[in-house]
């Protein structure tokens, strides 16, 4: 038996999202006293040694060219293998877009049950308990299974980075026994929409604006991001803001949009709505800039600035240029 974790890889490497739910793993692999186990499919294997300093018993490498470019049903079928090898029973993973849609095509292939989405993992009387978020975190829900396997994919963030160490873990190829026929999707083209910038999930810094910006929209979000850039900080967004037009999707924090954690999180213009504390009410330090002294974010916020974004954002920028040296 053991808790196996699947290590997501993009263009730049393991994702650290896998490693948060792999320390947690060996917390959990320890209070049911079996091994933790992690799992490297396709891409690069080179990169088991990286995940070996992350303390697993085993790291399980499946390569093919099959699997040299990501696709669901080939991955569900390497990872069907890993499971199998490994005799897992508990299976996890980061809740990126891809560990979404893993683990719900792995565990109905296993017919096991699946959490999605959890916040927290514990073990009591030997049995896994996957908590998940509802209502916006106003309410917890305890999940037990009932199936011999269990699935759960893990909020981005919930558990924190761990530290590397020294490696004694052992590496095993597995094979994954898959060719192209396989596999039922063809990928025709890949388009990168990569520009350099500091991923929201993964800031430890983020500046963030809202509806706040709609004066002048193109300006405001221009000195969100110049104090993010001073920062090394990642842009975020209210919902209200994207659903505006200010500023794509991918920025969007809170309930539908991404949940961060950073050590800092500025919000300029951002009123503090229920769905979008949902998503950065975890962070370590919140400061928020807004011209109402009533407004709700302030409740949340460690530091308040009451005062009009167009001038404190600026004012902000230039004295963290100076004092950074910058
Ligand atoms: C199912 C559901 C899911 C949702 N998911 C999300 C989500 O994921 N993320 C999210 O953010 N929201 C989400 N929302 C929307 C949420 O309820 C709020 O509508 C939204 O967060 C408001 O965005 P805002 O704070 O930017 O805008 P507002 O609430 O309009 O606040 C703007 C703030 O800017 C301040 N302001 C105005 N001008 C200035 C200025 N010049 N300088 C400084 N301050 C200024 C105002 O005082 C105000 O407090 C969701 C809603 C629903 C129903």
């Amino acid at each position: 038996m053991s808790v196996l974790v699947w290590i997501e890889q993009s263009n730049n490497g393991p994702v650290p999202n896998s490693f948060e739910v792999l320390g947690k793993a060996k917390e959990i692999a320890t209070a049911m006293g079996v091994k933790t186990v992690a799992a490297v499919v396709g891409g690069d294997a080179a990169i088991a040694e990286t995940v070996r300093a992350y303390g697993p018993d085993t790291v399980l490498t499946l390569t093919s060219p099959a699997l040299a470019s990501y696709r669901l049903s080939g991955y569900v079928a390497a990872l069907r293998k890993a499971v199998e090898a490994a005799g897992a029973t508990v299976v996890l993973m980061a809740a990126t877009v891809r560990g979404r849609e893993i683990a719900a095509t792995l565990a109905s292939q296993l017919d096991a049950g699946y959490a999605p989405d959890a916040v927290d993992l514990r073990v009591e009387g030997g049995k896994l308990i996957a908590v998940r978020s509802i209502y916006s975190n106003n309410i917890l829900a305890d999940v037990t299974f009932s199936s011999p396997v269990q699935v759960v994919s893990v909020r981005p963030r919930s558990f924190p980075m761990p530290e590397p160490g020294a490696a004694s873990g052992e590496v095993k190829a597995v094979d994954p026994g898959l060719s192209e026929s396989d596999i039922k999707e063809k990928v025709v083209d890949v388009k990168s929409t990569d520009t350099g910038e500091v991923s929201l999930t993964d800031a430890s810094i983020i500046v963030s604006g809202g509806r706040g910006v709609a004066q002048d929209p193109a300006k405001g979000f221009e000195l969100v991001t110049q104090l993010a850039n001073v920062l090394g900080a990642a842009v975020g967004a209210s919902r209200a803001a994207v659903d505006a037009g200010y500023i794509p999707y991918k920025h969007q924090v809170g309930q539908t949009g991404k949940t961060v954690k950073p050590d800092l999180y500025i919000a300029a213009g951002i009123s503090g709505a229920i769905q979008h504390l949902a998503g950065m009410g975890g962070s370590k330090l919140i400061v928020a800039i807004n011209k109402d002294a009533e407004a709700p974010i302030f409740e949340k916020a460690n530091y308040g600035i009451v005062g009009d974004l167009y001038q404190v954002l600026p004012a902000l920028t230039a004295e963290f240029k100076k004092r950074l040296g910058k």
